[in-house]
């Protein structure tokens, strides 16, 4: 008898209009045009505030002359939930896996993934998965300092977070976690007091540590659920020994940086999953000539603060897709590349760059 008890909520983040016809439209995660609603239904609609049962709004609307039988108002709220449109209270008053704080905390991304359940029994579940995350960032410049808010506003439960320098006058320009009074600070350990005063629900790590090998990213990436390598130095190289701790740990990562005006986020790496970044471009094929190498040892990015901004919250959201499933990632085996210049983007799929289907790490 879960129909007699169900406490249907039309979902919060619907947006509704109507055509010049009379038709009813509401966005959702997608547009939806329902049949035309009659004043029956749209009454029905309107007690769907999660407080009345579907027996409590079936006799309110046989006591105020509306003709609709159990059966209709059955059919309604099916229709409704086939689309994601309403959402069952009496689920979620059961279900107090977290924190009414959270609940009103996060009230907006929990509006958000109502409508995406993909799996999962309602959007408090989402959420819960969140808190039970553990994110690295290496690196807390330009993108990892957006990165480390982002994850850190959205509730994640643990970061851990690497980086090896102070913070300069030209970091103001872009690296939103840094103020004017920070200058001349460690970075993480600026990093650590603007993360506790952003979401002091979170438990925090953080390694004031240069990346000089393979060895310096499997002890930041330990324990954790993914990684963002938001650092570039040493070029080339880091991407490698990221990819290698990827392997020896079993845990995933993902790239996201800027490269002039062009924003390349992914592939997102899963052990096990996905070809790993060597397959792709082999170790041997960067920084080797002399030339490469002399400038590159000179190089400084040259940038405009929204590029870190995109890039930076392109990846935690596919970092936050493939964490939840609340939407699937589409950067399994693929680079998403976007052009600041010229707004152009493109999806790239890794391909092994050698005859060998898998690189040696991977195979
Ligand atoms: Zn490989």
């Amino acid at each position: 008898m879960k129909k007699s008890i169900i406490k249907p909520m039309l979902s919060k983040h619907l947006y509704a209009r109507n055509t010049i016809d009379g038709q009813i439209i509401i966005r959702s995660h997608e547009l939806i045009e329902l049949e035309s609603l009659d004043n029956v239904q749209v009454a029905a609609m309107k007690l769907m505030t999660g407080e009345y049962t579907t027996n409590e709004i079936y006799k309110f609307l046989l006591s105020n002359g509306y003709e609709m039988d159990e059966e209709e108002l059955s059919d309604l709220i099916e229709t409704l939930q086939e689309y994601s449109l309403v959402v069952d209270q009496t689920e979620i008053d059961l279900n107090h896996i977290i924190s009414d704080s959270s609940k009103e905390r996060y009230a907006r991304q929990i509006s958000l993934f109502s409508g995406m359940t993909n799996g999962y029994k309602n959007a408090y579940e989402i959420q819960k998965k969140i808190e039970s995350s553990h994110v690295a960032i290496v690196g807390l410049g330009g993108v990892g300092s957006y990165a480390l808010y982002a994850f850190a506003a959205m509730g994640v439960g643990t970061i851990t977070a690497c980086d090896f320098d102070t913070v300069d006058l030209s970091n103001l320009s872009r690296q939103i976690l840094y103020h004017e009074q920070d200058v001349g600070k460690k970075k993480v350990e600026v990093a650590k007091q603007r993360a506790k005063e952003i979401n002091s629900q979170t438990k925090y790590h953080f390694f004031q540590r240069q990346i000089t090998s393979t060895k310096d990213l499997t002890e930041i990436a330990q324990g954790s659920d993914i990684v963002l390598l938001a650092a570039d130095t040493p070029r080339g190289k880091i991407t490698h020994w990221m990819n290698e701790a990827s392997y020896q740990l079993s845990i995933p990562f993902l790239t996201a940086g800027t490269s002039m005006t062009t924003q390349v986020c992914g592939p997102l790496i899963v052990p096990g999953k996905t070809l790993c970044f060597d397959c792709s471009m082999p170790e041997k094929t960067l920084e080797t000539h002399p030339i490469v190498q002399f400038i590159n040892q000179r190089y400084e990015g040259a940038l405009i603060d929204p590029y870190n901004a995109i890039v930076a919250s392109l990846g935690v959201l596919e970092i936050m897709k493939h964490l939840t499933g609340f939407s699937e990632s589409r950067l399994y085996n693929h680079r998403y590349i976007l052009d600041l210049h010229t707004l152009e983007s493109s999806f790239v799929e890794i391909k092994p760059k050698t005859s060998r289907n898998r690189c040696p790490l991977c195979e």
